[in-house]
């Protein structure tokens, strides 16, 4: 008996935990892809495997990601490759391929897909887990900011996500984050050997990694640690004051988090998390913020860029605890075998002039064994169609509900018309 590999989940129709039953996956697929297209995203899609040079330049070395977490291998032709941790590394090196740098550089595109990382698996933590995401390229305003924020609250709201809290903060221009990272290292050197050891080995190099570091020693260490704030320039205060201005005309409620960084290296600017508090441990929905240099990083002309990712895990575990999402055929047609072509047929003819979901039994056997797949299938009615019922053209459509069964013709119009008044 084979099992799928740990920290990777299948998500089925029907599955044992709520949280991977398809048909709550296709809702928030489908909701995203709608709330997504009214802002003027389009769909991008990308390979899940790229050069492993592409995540550990553009996420940075010093990141959990790049240095414990990627799953990298050769392939046969002895290239370094990586499952893709985070698709915005893919997504810019599709657009910096393809010239959009050049020829139309303000771009809106989202992805949905899986994305790979060797963690400790846990409740809302995977290895093999999905995230829609979105960039929005070109754009270097505090309106693009504030734009793909409302978006989000759009999608949080219409999802019927519950309560959830906004943190933003600003990791300011490359001139703050001189400044900043200079006051960080002179608050850490002296507290150096308070700090876990990769926060150590990387504090010199990268000190922002420490902020975001889980170990307690660290937590404990951070949380008197200076304020990026003291460090933003002019520019910075104001494209942040700006970006809260917007939101708070918008009617988005967001707090001002000092101690948010990002996991990844690319950020630059205004950055953001939402987080609920119904989700234990892993409390982020989604994380994200700017990214101005990282196209040009990556070898397009130099081009500012917001973005975010969303767990679809976390969405879905939030979304079974509070809604019962499941997939039910509207009709469910349990055809004797001398009628299985009219019942084809008959179904053909729902779908295609009413858009129903109708779902013909072609696995056969006793009735009951029929009647027993239809109650599975969760269809709100069923029709036993036989010889007789074809012969004078009408049947009995069954309400699973109430047990009740009514006559009905054998005509589209007239089967439409009594599942919905029912
Ligand atoms: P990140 O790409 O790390 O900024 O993460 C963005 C979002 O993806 C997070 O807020 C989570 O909702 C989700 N996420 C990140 N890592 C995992 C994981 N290992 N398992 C499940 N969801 C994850």
């Amino acid at each position: 008996m084979y099992k799928a590999v740990k920290g990777m989940n299948d998500v089925l129709p029907g599955a044992g935990e709520a949280f991977l039953e398809s048909a709550l996956w296709e809702h928030i697929e489908h909701v995203a892809a709608r709330v997504l297209g009214q802002y003027g995203y389009r769909r991008a899609q990308v390979p899940i495997v790229e050069e492993t040079q592409l995540f550990a330049r553009g996420l940075g070395d010093a990141t959990d990601i790049v240095s414990k977490e990627m799953y990298t291998f050769s392939d046969r032709g002895d290239r370094s490759l990586t499952l893709r941790p985070e698709c915005t590394a893919g997504v810019v090196r599709a657009y910096v391929e393809h010239g959009y740098g050049h020829k139309a550089p303000v771009q809106r595109w989202w992805y949905m897909g899986p994305m790979f990382r060797a963690e400790r698996p846990q409740k809302g933590r995977y290895r093999q887990f999905y995230q829609i995401g979105a960039e929005f390229f070109g754009v270097a305003t505090p309106a693009s900011d504030a734009e793909t924020m409302i978006m989000l609250h759009r999608l949080c709201t219409e999802l019927e996500l519950g309560d959830v809290t906004i943190k933003i903060n600003s990791l300011g221009d490359p001139e703050s984050r001189v400044a900043y990272r200079a006051a960080l290292l002179d608050y850490l050197r002296p507290k150096a050997k308070q700090l876990c050891e990769s926060c150590q080995s990387r504090m010199e190099t990268n000190p922002l990694r420490t902020l975001d570091c889980k170990r307690p020693e660290c937590k404990s260490v951070m949380t008197l640690a200076p304020d990026v704030a003291d460090s933003l320039s002019l520019a910075a205060i104001t494209h942040f004051k700006e970006v809260e201005a917007l939101l708070a005309g918008a009617g988005v409620p967001c707090v001002r988090e000092p101690r948010l960084v990002r996991g990844l290296d690319y950020y630059t600017g205004v950055i953001f998390e939402f987080s609920t508090s119904a989700l234990g441990a892993q409390d982020a929905i989604l994380g994200g913020g700017r990214y101005d240099s990282l196209v040009e990083e990556l070898g397009g002309p130099s081009t500012p860029a917001v973005g975010f990712a969303v767990g679809v895990e976390r969405l879905a575990l939030l979304l079974s605890a509070r809604t019962k999402i499941s997939s039910r055929p509207d009709l469910y047609l349990i055809p004797f075998p001398e009628v299985v072509a009219e019942c084809m047929a008959l179904a053909e003819d729902l779908r295609r002039t009413h858009g129903l979901r109708v779902e013909v039994d072609l696995a056969g056997g006793k009735l009951k064994t029929q009647m027993k797949r239809a109650d599975q299938s969760g269809a709100l009615h069923v029709m036993v169609l036989g010889a007789d019922e074809i012969a004078s053209n009408t049947g009995k459509i069954k309400d699973m509900r109430s047990g009740e069964s009514l006559p009905v013709v054998l005509i589209s119009d007239e089967i439409v018309c009594m599942i919905t008044k029912a």
